[in-house]
């Protein structure tokens, strides 16, 4: 066990990395975030910010030899630099989980892997590729990259199978995947937490609404029966024991029309879809990522009160700032903003959690500060 008082290594600089600071912090932790980005925001609340790209060896040495174990929040850091570290200290969760998640083809294949169905979908690595793919899969669908991709970027919606080669010329030829467009009746995810000796424990299923591909919103309790709960988490496990996954991670499902449960992607990292467990959640994703990497006991996962989060974008902003009168005026809503500097459309900024005993009454309240917030 590393008890406080001992050095965590964050990989990564950005809203997770920062939130699981202060997580780490408040258990009287020591943090060193690695990111590039002078001003980010786990850099901002670190005890030290190196800032240094991921594969500056000196800087990994430097980083590797001062901490105790080393995590990531951000799932894009290469294998080489998680692998790399091991010479120092443990790294949790491994190169080899996180890999899985950085290409949507191999994360595809691991879902077959363990007996679950993704997506359908068809590789597209080369314009030769695209008539066969086409002959795969029904129209309308998604062409993605394999990876990259974040809050919907590098996905073109391809109407019919004329489209795939602009489409895949717009995307720069890189390897892609041409996925079915799936009829959703709802979107949920799922965050669990792996120890170091196997065991696994999932928070509450969380149900997500979208809006251009960015999640705009999370209900928890998710609005599904105890069954498809039960499935999901059960999904979620093996997913994580297969991958022999260390730490905090998620997995984003897709309920169809039909009522089937398809695997949409998974992360290997704290999700913004458990960003609720702050304020809702006896223990946090973030403390839990702490505990886990740790090797601390689970913190209990147990929801307190039904919870709405709602995304902040820098699209709110405008010129200046959002109106948070309402919210700071709702004494069941509680603000988090993440201390970026500069706000642009689609770049998340912050969120904000209304708590209510009954969950209509939250969805009405955090639906309702949400429309104030806007400058006209
Ligand atoms: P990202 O890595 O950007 O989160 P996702 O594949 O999760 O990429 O896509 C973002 C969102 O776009 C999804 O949560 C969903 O709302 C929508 N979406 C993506 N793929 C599909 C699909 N095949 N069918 C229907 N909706 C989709
Ligand atoms: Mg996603």
């Amino acid at each position: 066990m590393l008890l406080p008082g001992s050095t965590i290594g964050m990989l990564g600089g950005g809203q997770l990395g920062r939130m699981f600071t202060v997580a780490a912090r408040t258990l009287g932790y020591k943090v060193i975030v690695l990111e590039p980005d002078p001003l980010s925001p786990a850099g901002q609340l670190a005890d030290q910010h190196l800032r240094a790209a991921y594969d500056d060896e000196q800087a990994l040495r430097q980083f590797g030899e001062q901490c105790a174990v080393v995590t990531t929040e951000f799932e894009n850091i290469p294998a080489q630099t998680l692998e790399f570290l091991t010479q120092f200290c443990p790294v949790r969760p491994s190169a080899t989980a996180v890999q899985v998640a950085q290409d949507r083809m191999v994360e595809k294949e691991f879902v077959r892997s363990c007996g679950l169905s993704p997506v359908p979908f068809a590789p597209i690595r080369q314009l030769a590729d695209i008539p066969s793919a086409c002959s795969q899969i029904n129209f309308p669908a998604i062409l993605k990259t394999a990876r990259f991709g974040y809050d919907g970027k590098g996905q073109i919606t391809v109407n019919h199978p004329s489209e795939v080669e602009a489409a895949f010329l717009q995307l720069k030829t890189v390897e892609c995947v041409l996925e079915q467009r799936v009829d959703l009746a709802k979107e949920i995810s799922v965050v669990l937490a792996r120890s170091v000796h196997g065991e696994m424990d999932c928070f509450p299923v969380a149900e997500n609404l979208h809006r251009n591909g960015i999640l705009h919103q999370t209900i928890v309790p998710a609005r599904i029966n105890e069954a498809l709960a039960e499935q999901a988490k059960q999904a979620a496990q093996r997913i994580a024991a297969k991958l022999e996954f260390v730490g905090v991670m998620a997995v984003e499902f897709f309920v169809t029309r039909q009522g089937e449960l398809l695997i949409n992607e998974m992360a290997p990292r704290t999700h913004n879809s458990g960003h609720y467990s702050l304020d809702a959640c006896i223990t946090s994703q973030f403390e839990q990522q702490v505990r886990m990497v740790c090797e601390l006991p689970f913190g209990d996962t147990r929801l307190h009160t039904p919870v709405v989060m709602m995304n902040l974008l820098g699209d709110l902003w405008g010129s200046s700032q959002p109106i948070w009168d309402e919210l700071l005026h709702s004494p069941n809503s509680k603000l988090h903003l993440y201390g970026k500097h500069e706000a642009r459309a689609g770049r998340k900024m912050g969120h904000f959690c209304t708590l209510h005993p009954d969950l209509n009454a939250a969805i009405a309240e955090a639906d309702r500060i949400f429309s104030t917030l806007p400058q006209v």
